[in-house]
């Protein structure tokens, strides 16, 4: 099978490699059929950050975000048949220390050797355990290449189950990045009713494919923070950039809380008063992977595909073919894209 490989120099190239075949009774094997990009692949090809103190960089087949067909199935396997259509969570725990066991597995102190991040999705079969391996309904009609959204989607459900205390539909949310991150936290909002929506984005491109969601967003550049009047109960950080997270902070409301979602660089550092953070009472809190919320986020997604909140044109998300890698990562660093996705076949 074809499969494109990250090397340890950092090169990518599509290379030939036996087919995985089940070993294990819990093995599931799958005809990969849409595998997008993250911004954290795009974060580890670049080196700006290694996601978890055990990765090492190895030559590896990225993609963590795919969708597929099983193709076979392990003897003890029951949740899914031959044949049908499967999102894959791409994250596994150890179930036995002391995160696991309290119930935190994205916190688990092996996570990164059992991550399966050195055989992900960008390749034309994958085989994974039946635990990480969801079957989209059959007559919720989602696509395939839309079902890749149920893994950054999962990880956005974390988020918003750790924030939610803290929102009510009539909060003033301010969202910091429109990349596809920043887009489906807005999209999944306006879904829960949130109808006071700001926007914060430098690229113009960006702003526009924001404006176009038609969600009635407020649509900002950061550089014009200076002129904003509003105030904000919620600030979702997707932009990674501690200029625009110290611009929201200014503009929080008292009892405001902030959500840190973005992949940060390695040091990246905030420059705050921290008398103002306790006299407005704010509440700075952080999210990582997806523990427990990927079943919920396969009912998110189909539910925003059927209310045509996932069209890829309107999102900016571009598909491509497996051979056109290069045009799309060269598309993904000009940011004239929000996501890659590749259709493998
Ligand atoms: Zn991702
Ligand atoms: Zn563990």
């Amino acid at each position: 099978m074809q499969a494109l490989q990250l090397s340890r120099e950092q090169r990518l190239s599509i290379i030939t490699l036996p087919k995985p075949q089940i070993v294990n009774p819990t093995d599931v094997q799958i005809r990969v059929a849409f595998c997008a990009v993250c911004g954290t692949d795009l974060h580890i090809i670049k080196k700006h950050v290694i996601p978890f103190e055990k990765f090492e960089y190895e030559s590896r087949i990225l993609g963590h975000e795919f969708t597929g067909i099983v193709t076979a199935i392990g003897e003890t396997v029951r949740s899914v048949c031959i044949g049908d259509r499967v999102a894959i969570d791409p994250n596994t725990s150890c179930g036995r220390c002391k995160f696991c066991l309290r119930g935190r597995p994205n916190h688990c102190e092996k996570y990164g050797k059992m991550l399966n991040r050195s055989n992900g999705g960008l390749a034309e079969y994958v085989v994974i355990s039946e635990p990480q391996v969801y079957k989209l309904s059959k007559d919720g009609g989602l696509g395939l290449a839309e079902g890749v959204i149920c893994e950054p989607m999962s990880c956005i459900v974390r988020g918003w189950d750790i924030i939610k205390s803290r929102a009510s539909s009539d909060s003033r949310v301010l969202i910091n990045g429109a990349g596809i991150i920043g887009l489906l936290w807005t999209s999944m909002l306006y879904m829960k009713g949130f109808r006071n929506i700001t926007v914060s984005e430098p690229s113009e491109f960006r702003r526009e494919i924001t404006r176009k969601l038609g969600l009635n967003i407020k649509v900002r550049s950061p550089t014009d923070s200076n002129q904003w009047t509003d105030r904000y109960d919620l600030m979702v950080d997707c932009s990674g950039s501690s200029k625009a997270i110290e611009a929201g902070l200014e503009r929080m409301e008292y009892g405001g809380a902030v959500m840190m979602f973005a992949v940060y660089a390695k040091d990246s550092q905030l420059q705050l008063d921290l008398s103002y953070i306790q006299k407005r009472e704010l509440t700075v809190m952080g999210s990582i992977i997806d523990p427990f919320t990927y079943k919920r986020s396969v009912t998110l997604v189909e539910d925003m595909y059927k209310s045509n909140m996932l069209n890829f044109d309107k999102l900016g998300v571009k598909v491509y073919s497996f051979e056109d890698f290069e045009a799309a990562f060269k598309d993904l660093d000009e940011r004239t894209i929000s996501k890659a996705v590749f259709k493998i076949q």
